[in-house]
């Protein structure tokens, strides 16, 4: 299962398995069990953020699954109130800590908090980090296209991944567009639309999940994975986090791409970058 995963090059070198597992709002008690359900039921990538609060758990699943450090890829992010670079080293550091699991193969800004003006300088610390091996990459979170484009002139650095929110009302082509141009890879999240609107009762959905006999879930991923988005669903049911990753036995036609496509109204359900400070 695990090896049917494909992986994306980054700019660091290194490479991102395309289907992760995301633990934004599992609580701390509940995410060693949920992690290491993760594990075993295949998934070899783990997202997290030291806003989520639940790194260490995430390194103790990691720790206790026995699974060889360089066959996994974990991400975490930098908090939002510790952009000041003075705090970013710190910040690092203490994921480093609490992860324990030896380096860290993503690390991204989290949110560019745009009032604030100082995600240039927090990224120039982000090159650091890469020193020891401590990072294999650096990237970031909900940046738009202007955030990027000044990190790339003020600092000569292009970040490997923007993980952002992306599901079908919310195509995010222009900022696609941007990464294609730049070699940065696109890491959908939210790519089941957060359960915040009826996607899976739409009928381009439930067409192309009838037609190969698989959930609507499953199709919507396929549909991201063919889009050639990283995905990162999260689940606290072991039954649906193997359906999760369990999507390499079909491929949707052009008509079902083109239909799911076609469903992108380009609405949010998360909030806006430039709100959020
Ligand atoms: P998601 O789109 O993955 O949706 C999760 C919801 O879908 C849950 O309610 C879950 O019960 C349900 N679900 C999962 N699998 C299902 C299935 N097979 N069938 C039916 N329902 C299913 O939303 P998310 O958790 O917000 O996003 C995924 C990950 O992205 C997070 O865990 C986190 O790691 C990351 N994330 C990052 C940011 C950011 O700012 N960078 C923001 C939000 C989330």
């Amino acid at each position: 299962m695990t090896s049917a995963v494909p992986a994306l090059p980054l700019n660091s070198g290194t490479a991102i398995p395309q289907v992760g597992f995301g633990v934004f709002k599992v609580a701390p008690e509940d995410t060693q069990r949920v992690v290491e359900d993760a594990l075993e039921v295949g998934y070899r990538h783990i997202d997290t953020a030291t806003g989520y609060e639940n790194e260490a758990e995430v390194g103790a699943a990691i720790r206790a699954s026995g699974i060889a450090r360089e066959k996994l890829f974990v991400t975490t992010k930098l908090r939002n109130d510790h952009h000041k670079a003075q705090d970013v080293e710190r910040a690092f550091d203490r994921s480093l800590d609490a992860l324990d699991i030896g380096h860290i193969d993503l690390y991204l800004i989290h949110w560019p908090m745009p009032a604030n003006d100082v995600f240039v300088p927090a990224w120039r610390a982000f090159g650091g980090f890469f020193e020891g091996g401590r990072a294999k990459a650096i990237g970031v979170s909900n940046f738009l296209v202007p955030h990027l484009q000044r990190l790339i002139d003020e600092t000569g650095v292009t970040p490997a991944v923007n993980q952002v929110e992306l599901h079908p009302i919310f195509q995010q082509r222009e900022l696609r567009a941007f990464h294609a141009e730049h070699g940065i890879v696109t890491e959908a999240w939210g790519p089941l639309g957060q359960g915040k609107y009826d996607l899976f009762g739409m009928d381009a959905i439930q067409t192309a999940a009838a037609a190969h006999d698989v959930s609507p879930a499953q199709v919507v991923l396929l549909w991201h994975l063919q889009t050639g988005n990283v995905i990162i669903p999260k689940s606290s049911s072991r039954e649906r986090m193997a359906a999760n990753l369990d999507l390499f036995g079909f491929e949707l036609t052009a008509d079902e791409m083109a239909a799911i496509d076609a469903l992108d109204e380009n609405r949010r359900v998360g909030g806006d970058p430039n709100e959020v400070n």
